[in-house]
């Protein structure tokens, strides 16, 4: 049976776990977790990160942050993960859906300004597979109306646009370390990004629990005290040194994932007729986090699904739209028209991808495939 997904094991990682694990600080902000927080303060270039227990986490921690308060509304795709609107909803924010490009399946900048009202705050767009959203238009309208930006970059580590990061051109960014993403620390994970410099601080007491501990550690103040609200936002030593390992090959991972990618791509690319392919535009260089291809239609997608299982592969379909649940139903509305949100959604399927995968599982994929393939 060939899996969707492995979570990554380099084999680096057992050092670090081990090191965590017989130091004499395991709680957050140790050894590792400063380690990883240099890592990618010089690989990102943003003003702090901080790494929280989930990539969810950190969009909660970003709502509050920004002082979303009930009745604001926050601009978003519907096309996207719960955590993605729970945070705000979480806060009071109302969230208003806009439809998505069918090209990336990204947010289409294009809508968004006719969704803004004298009540929103903030447009989350969200870096689909780890192909970055058209941010300078986006930042654009930020801009225009004043609203702040939090890019929901939890698949995007290792990609950019415009040569930047995703995650350090919006005000705030997140990633996720969830085993299903291309770097895990451990299972579960996430990353706060905080380019915005007058946010660094408040977002360090939030994370310590509404506490300046930070501060105090720092000889910045002579004791520490509770000074705001605020949640314990700090994942382990031993999730901060499992991350560590994988950052130090983090190069190593990514151009391995692309070669699946590019493999997957050049073999379907002989299905053209079956099968859309992804596209990425030019501004962006792509992670691999994801190869997805696009059926004709929701049948034709179930059955490449039931016809890939029954070869020993597994692949899956992708979000439900949020604005079709139940919960989207009360606490979210859509702006404009559901073009391509619903109708894309249903003819994307998912294939097996991880950082390591062999040549011969790949194979697998593709020669199952292709007998699938020809039978619809
Ligand atoms: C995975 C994911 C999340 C949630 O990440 P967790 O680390 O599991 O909380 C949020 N948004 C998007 C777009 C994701 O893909």
């Amino acid at each position: 049976m060939i899996p969707f997904n492995r979570p990554l094991y380099t084999g680096n990682e057992d050092k670090y776990v081990t090191a965590a694990m017989r130091s004499a600080k395991m709680s957050g902000d140790g050894e590792f977790g400063q380690l990883c927080h240099r890592w990618f303060e010089e690989h990102l270039g943003c003003a702090k990160a901080l790494l929280t227990p989930s990539c969810t986490h950190a969009l909660e921690m970003a709502a509050i942050l920004i002082n979303i308060q009930p009745g604001d509304e926050v601009i978003m795709p519907s096309y996207t993960f719960v955590s993605t609107a729970n945070a705000f909803i979480m806060r009071g924010a109302k969230v208003i859906f806009v439809d998505v490009r069918p090209d990336t399946m990204n947010i289409d900048e294009t809508l968004i300004e006719a969704a803004v009202t004298d009540k929103t705050r903030a447009i989350v767009p969200v870096h689909y597979a780890g192909v970055g959203c058209e941010m300078d238009a986006i930042m654009a309208i930020a801009t225009r109306h004043g609203l702040y930006v939090i890019e929901d970059a939890a698949q995007g580590m290792m990609s950019t646009y415009k040569g930047k990061p995703l995650g350090t051109i919006g005000h705030l960014g997140t990633y996720s370390f969830h085993e299903t993403k291309n770097y895990t620390s451990g299972g579960e994970g996430g990353l706060l990004i905080i380019n915005d410099t007058s946010l660094v601080n408040r977002a360090e007491i939030i994370r310590e629990k509404g506490t300046n501990r930070g501060q105090f550690w720092r000889g910045m103040v002579d004791k520490y005290t509770w000074v705001d609200i605020g949640s314990s936002y700090l994942p382990s030593e031993l999730q901060a040194a499992y991350l560590y390992g994988q950052l130090l090959c983090a190069t190593e991972v990514n151009e391995d994932r692309l070669r699946t990618w590019k493999i997957y791509y050049e073999a379907f690319a002989g299905f053209i007729d079956k099968v859309e392919l992804p596209s990425v535009p030019e501004s962006c260089v792509h992670n691999a986090h994801m190869f997805y291809i696009k059926l004709k239609n929701l049948g034709a997608r179930t059955k490449f699904i039931e016809g890939m299982k029954a070869r020993n592969v597994m692949t899956v379909f992708h979000y439900v739209p949020l604005h079709s649940s139940p919960c989207g139903k009360r606490c979210a509305a859509l702006s404009g028209v559901d073009k391509f949100t619903t109708s894309e959604s249903e003819k994307l399927v998912r294939l097996p991808m991880w950082g390591g995968m062999l040549p011969e599982e790949r194979n697998q994929v593709i020669r199952a495939a292709a007998t699938v393939l020809a039978e619809i």
